[in-house]
This record gives C-alpha cells, structure tokens and sequence, in this order.
C-alpha cells in the first residue's frame, strides 16, 4: 500500500491493477494507511477507494483474489498482458516465483520490494526481460549475503518455519524501503530497457545489526547476472539458435560428469 500510494500521486501513472486477497483487520491499523473503522473491508476496495479521493482520474481495476488460485489466472494475464510494468510487494516466495513466472511471459520489466524481519532493512529487485529471474536473483542472494541466517529471518515469510522469530517492522521501516522501491519502480518505467541504476539488487540496512549490518543507513548493491543454468529462466526462454548450442553443450557436459 505504501508503494501503490507513492506511484499513484505521480501523473505518469494512469492505470492499475490490484491483486489483493486480505481484509483489513485490526493487527494491520498500525501498519497501514486506513484507520481502524475500516476493519472488515478488503484492502483492495480500501485500496481502490483512497486512490480514488486522490486521483479520480486514475482508472483503477481491483482482483480480490490469490494471485496462485487457478481459477482467475485468465483475468490475471489479461491485465499482465496490456500493464506496462509489474509491483510486487508479495510476502511469501510461491506468489514471487509465480509472479516473476507472469512477468516474464508477458514480456514485462517489474519490481519487488522486501523488508527484513523487524524492520533491520530490506531489499528492493528490479527485473526486465531477458534478464535474471526472480531465482537467479534468490539463489546468487542466498549465496552472498547473511541475513538470509534463520536469526534474521525475511520478513517476507512470517508464515514460514521461523515464525517464532520473525518481528514486524515498523511503519517507519516499511516506508524507508517502499519509497526506494516506488523510485525505482518509476526509474524503471521511465527508462525502460536502457534503465541503468548501477544494480540489480539493493539492499539497504536501517540499524546495525551484529553479524548481519554492520552499520546502519548503508546500501549494498547487488549487480547479479543470469544464471546460465538456471532451470527457471533458462527453460522457458531458449531463444536463439546460439542460446540453445550452448543449452545443449552444458547439458552434455553435464551427462559427461555424471
Ligand atoms: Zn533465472
């Protein structure tokens, strides 16, 4: 909501699709942007309704639904199909492998913003086609930084195995990162393929944090290449005659280790 409040206020912004499941309940007041009279209602009509006392002008198109339920994904790849660019701000890693999956059959550049458990920090992606995918991203990630350590879990994944340790961020941790999330939503936008900010991925830590930041208010940015064995990105988008002699040389090479 924060993001979607930060691209909305700019007269670039035309048209948007939500796709959001939730109602509005009484643990999110202190989180969110809607008041506690509004408990009960799903935040996509809450949604839709403060863009609209803000931006009548704005067309606003709402999907109160699980992006994974198979019954709407018709709907879903209709609005992928004509939106210019993708928002992701999903808390688990199925609805971010999906919705990465969705991107990049549509063709379309996108953006994730994720904050870390109890606000230490947060990552913000942006992805275009051809690029690295959302596993790609995940995986060179998992590799290279610690605060994926079960300590310090994502944010991201409050329903998860390490629930017991997970700590909301603050809303002030949230805005911190939804606003670096909604400028390079627009950069992205704006400058489409020759988008060139210097990374791929930033992470940005808002307090120290022994072993995993060591000092607060610092970016780290994530250059990161496509995996030339990703098994995501890789197979479904073999498109060259080129790309497929060097799939098929990898894969000999492959059946010649084992
Ligand atoms: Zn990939």
């Amino acid at each position: 909501m924060p993001v979607l409040d930060l691209l909305c206020r700019d007269a670039r912004i035309t048209r948007v699709t939500l796709i959001e499941p939730d109602v509005y309940k009484p643990h999110n007041v202190e989180r969110h942007l809607f008041p506690a009279s509004a408990v009960g209602q799903t935040k996509a009509r809450l949604a839709e309704q403060w863009l609209q006392e803000r931006r009548p002008d704005l067309e606003v198109h709402t999907l109160v639904c699980d992006l994974l339920d198979p019954k709407v994904q018709d709907d879903i790849d209709t609005a992928a199909a004509s939106a210019d660019i993708g928002v992701c701000a999903a808390d688990n890693e199925p609805a971010k492998f999906h919705w990465d999956a969705l991107m990049r059959r549509h063709g379309k550049p996108w953006t994730l913003g994720e904050v870390l458990s109890g606000g230490i920090g947060g990552f913000v992606h942006w992805f275009a086609p051809g690029g690295p995918c959302y596993g790609c991203v995940a995986s060179h990630l998992k590799r290279a930084v610690t605060v994926e350590k079960p300590k310090a879990p994502d944010y991201s994944q409050p329903g998860g195995a390490v629930a017991e340790t997970t700590i909301p961020a603050s809303r002030a941790s949230i805005a911190a990162i939804a606003s670096m999330h909604a400028l390079i939503t627009l950069g992205l936008l704006a400058d489409g393929v020759s988008y060139s900010p210097g990374f791929t991925s930033l992470l940005w830590s808002l307090q120290r944090v022994p072993d995993v930041f060591e000092e607060a208010f610092r970016p780290y940015r994530f250059r990161i290449p496509r995996m030339a064995d990703c098994l995501i990105c890789r197979a479904s988008e073999p498109s060259s005659a080129e790309d497929l002699d060097v799939a098929l040389d990898q894969a000999l090479a492959r059946l010649g280790d084992a």
